[in-house]
């Protein structure tokens, strides 16, 4: 029924029982799929290894923009995200909120994964902060729209989901829009259309209202769906069922198992 298109399984560190038990009560809170970011492709493997045994989560190759001291050269990155097992380049992207110092090398490495992206025609997983500008610049400079991605953990202006949208671009919302702050966001999120919208947790940070303070984990996706579908004004199903079939169309690497 719901997908968490953007956790980070591999990061939880509240997990007595393991990883094991995180799907498991996630699969019980009717979350069929789990797709699990990497954010570095030094950690890939390590990531690869703790997650490969289930078949509800899935994973992607790349270098987030705040681990630039982790950034690697486009050939390594690029064997990297070839592997078979590999459904998505990313996360990677631009972010100046955290980083302004290291914009040059964030530009570098977005345009090296976009590169791959085409290459391989393996979807884009991308973080933005506060870099609107560049983020589509190199997005439609390097022709992108080709491979086609998605916005995550998105926070930025209607103005930028729009521009995303005309190059192919899904919009994945987080439970950030729960929060009392995101009124802003709240407003965004009503004017972007279903069919282009994806939910996510980014687990394990970023837990939505109301499990604020705890560490985040991907059955919570559900908490983002209920609070979507209201702002929307639709029910959970609906908001459901769209989301998670524009989950499958971009990540069409992923074997939809129908009898979820
Ligand atoms: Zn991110
Ligand atoms: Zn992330």
């Amino acid at each position: 029924m719901f997908v968490d298109s953007h956790c980070h399984l591999d990061k939880l560190k509240d997990v007595p029982n393991g990883i094991q038990s995180v799907v498991k009560s996630a699969q019980e809170q009717k979350v069929e799929h789990m797709l699990c970011v990497a954010t570095s492709v030094r950690e890939y493997e390590d990531m690869y290894d703790k997650v490969k045994g289930f078949d509800n989560v899935s994973v992607s190759c790349g270098v987030h923009p705040l681990h630039q001291d982790d950034a690697c050269d486009y050939e390594t990155l690029l064997a990297c995200v070839s592997r078979p097992e590999v459904v998505a380049v990313g996360e990677t992207g631009l972010d100046y909120h955290y980083s302004a110092d290291t914009k040059e090398v964030q530009k570098v490495s977005f345009v090296d994964h976009i590169k791959a992206a085409n290459a391989l025609d393996k979807p884009l997983i991308i973080h933005t902060r506060n870099a609107q500008q560049d983020t589509l610049n190199a997005l439609k400079q390097h022709k992108a729209e080709s491979t086609k991605g998605v916005l995550h953990c998105f926070t930025e202006s209607l103005e930028m989901a729009n521009e995303a949208m005309e190059l192919g671009m899904y919009i994945s919302i987080s439970g950030i829009v729960s929060f009392k702050s995101a009124k802003e966001l709240q407003d965004t999120v009503k004017q972007i259309p279903l069919e282009k919208l994806l939910i996510e947790t980014d687990s394990p940070w970023l837990a939505p209202v109301p499990h604020r303070g705890k560490e985040n984990k991907p059955e919570y996706v559900r908490d983002v769906a209920h609070f979507i579908a209201e702002l929307k004004n639709i029910s959970v199903q609906e908001l459901a069922k769209v989301t998670t079939d524009n989950f499958y169309e971009l990540f069409s690497l992923i074997k939809r198992d129908k009898n979820v």
